[in-house]
């Protein structure tokens, strides 16, 4: 679909039409648009910009990836459909492995993904060899499967847009984990060391920008204040949007 810029929701409609190329392109899942329509109706809720809460998860992950030993990125089709290039910047600057690890296991799907990845410039991308498959415990079946050398051995891992259980079960596992979830109510929200409240296509962006900036200096970031701020400033959002303040 071609969308006029003059749109006033020229934004949101390019980015859901990404997501529809993706599906396409049978890089994202079924249930991924569906997942993508929530993210839309929280982005409306936060006033569709990166909020102050955010900007200070983006910068303590920002710390978190510089400073961690074996940092992965985690991908999945959605992901890959929103921002391949941030993926492969945020990667060569923080010297994260790339996995794509998907929710809705198929391996089709999986190499789309990493075939897309490649052609948009990145050099490895894990996840795909069933010999390095390893289990992460406390999941079901296909959903355990991590690789042996990008999460079963990282240190900090970046879970964007990804399932709660998941997110419990990497936690478990001792891991460091960061996500990006437009949902402050999300179990993966909750469950997060740092969660960055944003839509991945800005956050992306400001993380790679922050990792530039950022020394390796440890931040004293607190992931259920900043989830409350993150809901106070979707509170005041809508206070000033209603006359029953
Ligand atoms: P859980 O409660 O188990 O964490 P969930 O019910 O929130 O999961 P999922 O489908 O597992 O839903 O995850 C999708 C999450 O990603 C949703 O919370 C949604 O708000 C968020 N999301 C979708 N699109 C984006 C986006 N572009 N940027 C940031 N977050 C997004
Ligand atoms: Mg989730």
């Amino acid at each position: 679909m071609n969308i006029p810029k003059s749109h006033p929701r020229f934004v949101s409609l390019s980015i859901r039409e990404k997501i529809v190329k993706g599906y396409d392109n049978g890089l994202v899942a079924k249930e991924g648009l569906l997942a993508h329509g929530r993210g839309e109706a929280f982005d409306y809720l936060i006033g569709e910009k990166t909020t102050n809460t955010a900007r200070a998860a983006i910068n303590a992950a920002a710390s978190a990836l510089l400073s961690a030993h074996s940092p992965v990125i985690s991908v999945n089709g959605n992901v890959a459909s929103l921002c391949p290039k941030e993926i492969i910047q945020l990667a060569k600057i923080t010297k994260a492995k790339i996995e794509v690890n998907l929710f809705y296991y198929d391996e089709h799907r999986k190499k789309s993904i990493a075939k897309s990845l490649k052609k948009a410039g990145a050099k490895q991308v894990l996840g795909t060899n069933p010999k390095s498959y390893r289990r992460i415990s406390g999941l079901d079946s296909s959903r355990r499967i991590v690789d042996r050398d990008g999460i079963f051995a990282g240190d900090v891992i970046l879970v964007p847009l990804e399932d709660g259980d998941r997110t419990a079960a990497l936690k478990r596992a001792g891991k460091t984990v960061i996500t990006f979830d437009l949902n402050p109510l999300s179990r993966t929200s909750q469950t997060a060391d740092i969660t960055i409240v944003d839509n991945i296509v800005r956050g992306m962006k400001l993380l790679v920008s922050s990792c530039k900036k950022s020394k390796r200096k440890r931040s004293n970031f607190n992931n259920k204040k900043a989830l409350a701020s993150a809901l106070s400033e979707i509170k005041n959002n809508l206070k000033r949007r209603t006359s029953i303040a």
